[in-house]
């Protein structure tokens, strides 16, 4: 059985080595992620050049999803690399002070307007929640701060504000530099991070069409603000990251699950693609075996329908990345047996808009319900297959595509494999046999097996879906007219 919920692995230098890169994709890695909050350019262009090469290699088609830094606000480091504040303790954020020269009292701050979005009263959180400060009074240029959970401090942590409210623009000058990093590497999705409205996400699809890429945009939702306009920003998206980490700081981490079920839900009823992401296997960064509870929280995401589950440090940084995938694989696997995620309602009281998305609609329907082996879906722009991958089904959905942006883009998206496949010039008959054969040739189907095929009247046509065809192995050589 293919395993349908994708899996997202952060590069990093833990998977430096080519091997590492070979084994990622032997256990099961879909789509890779480079993160523009670490690293060069020239690290970041390598790690996608020896992704692609190896993947070509094996056979496989892997994504790649550049994750723009984005207005995360940090402190700037400390003279003795690190400090330990108490409970109690009296601490300054301060923009006069160099941000190289912090100390036991103040450090400095890498967004001097942070002054102008937080008053006395407000609760700021460090290093994603290990420190935890009170604001006592802002003056002069200072956060004067009371330490309501203490701990070690080190240089260039994170800092969010309670409950949302930061002025940061989503794009800084090093994203749109990163923009055109992101194009010039042919990335297959663009990830925009602290999305605060759809403007955001449309100017970054904007800089990235004027730049030449022609990647999907994945927002991250990790701002509160973000939630009170979801709609929009789903709308403008391709996909959506429920980014975790920032946001159930911003939020609070007890809203995160039911935050989570919810944009699943939006986003697929909506045909865009949803990752979940953030901790899912954070002890495997020092560890061999993952958590019961990690074990459940994958399992979840599965259930509540995510496209793809996603990996940070312990595949970019931890100590066994291989296994870390490999223990994912297997429990994606048999959390997708569970009868829950091969049944669906989806939109069978909705209204559909575009020949090709009724198609979609219709051939998922017949399959369902007809128990097929295996759906093929021709494809220019990977619209149909997308379409048909937002219905639980166990039946796997086969994009095939002479387009090898088409190909890497599906790979993000449930049950949705790439096939590299080109009907031009053939008669519809011999396209029939064509796909069928490819198929039989990958083991997909047997002798007997039915396969639900959906095409078009003339290849290279967007939008050209019209035909739903079901045929069966064995007798697809037989004549006919579509
Ligand atoms: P990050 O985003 O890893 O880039 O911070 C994900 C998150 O915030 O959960
Ligand atoms: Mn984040």
């Amino acid at each position: 059985m293919l395993r349908r919920t994708k899996i997202l692995a952060t590069l990093g230098p833990a998977t430096d080595d080519p091997k590492v890169i070979d084994e990622l994709i032997g256990a099961g890695v879909d789509v890779v992620r480079l993160n523009l909050s670490h690293g060069t350019h020239e690290d970041h262009q390598r790690r996608a050049e020896i992704v692609r090469d190896r993947a070509r290699a094996s056979g496989r088609q892997v994504g790649v999803l550049l994750d723009l830094q984005g207005p995360k606000i940090r402190i700037g480091k400390f003279k003795e690399g690190s400090i330990n504040l108490s409970e109690g303790d009296s601490f300054i954020l301060d923009t006069d002070c160099g941000l190289d020269d912090g100390d036991q009292e103040r450090v400095g701050l890498t967004y001097g307007n942070l002054i102008n979005d937080v008053n006395r009263g407000d609760t700021l959180i460090l290093a994603d929640g290990a420190i935890v400060l009170w604001i006592d009074e802002v003056s002069g240029g200072r956060i004067h701060c009371k330490v309501v959970v203490g701990g070690v401090l080190s240089n260039n942590k994170g800092i969010n504000k309670q409950g949302g409210g930061l002025s940061a623009p989503a794009l800084t000058d090093k994203d749109r530099a990163d923009i055109k990093f992101a194009a010039s590497i042919e990335a297959d999705y663009l990830a925009v991070s602290f999305v605060q409205t759809a403007d955001d996400v449309n100017e970054a699809r904007q800089l990235l069409r004027e730049a030449g890429g022609r990647g999907g945009i994945v927002s991250k939702v990790e701002r509160a603000e973000a939630l009170e306009c979801i709609e929009d920003i789903i709308s403008a998206s391709e996909a959506i990251m429920i980014a975790r980490g920032d946001l159930g700081v911003e939020i609070g981490d007890a809203e995160l699950p039911a935050v989570q079920k919810r944009l699943i839900k939006q986003a697929r009823s909506m045909n865009r693609v949803a990752v979940t992401a953030t901790q899912m296997m954070e002890s495997m960064i020092e560890n061999p075996i993952p958590t019961r509870a990690e074990v459940f929280d994958v399992a979840n995401a599965v259930l509540d329908g995510t496209d793809a589950v996603m990996l940070s440090a312990e595949t970019a940084a931890g100590k066994y990345p291989v296994k870390t995938v490999e223990a994912m694989d297997r429990i994606c696997r048999e959390a997708e047996k569970q009868r829950k995620v091969r049944k669906s309602h989806h939109r069978l009281n909705s209204v559909f808009g575009l020949t090709d998305e009724a198609i979609a609609m219709a051939a998922m329907y017949t399959a369902n319900h007809l128990g097929v082996a295996a759906i093929a879906a021709l494809t220019e722009s990977g619209s149909t297959p997308k379409w048909m991958s937002r219905i639980s089904s166990g039946i796997p959905i086969y994009a095939l595509t002479p387009h090898v942006s088409t190909r890497r883009k599906v790979t993000l998206f449930r049950g949705v494999y790439p096939i590299s496949f080109d009907v031009t010039g053939y008669d519809s008959q011999k396209a029939n046999g064509e796909i069928i054969d490819e198929l039989l040739r990958r083991s997909a189907v047997r002798d007997g097996d039915l396969v639900v095929i959906t095409k078009g009247d003339l290849n290279g046509v967007e939008g050209g879906t019209n035909v739903m065809k079901i045929l069966k192995v064995g007798e697809h050589t037989l004549p006919s007219n579509d």
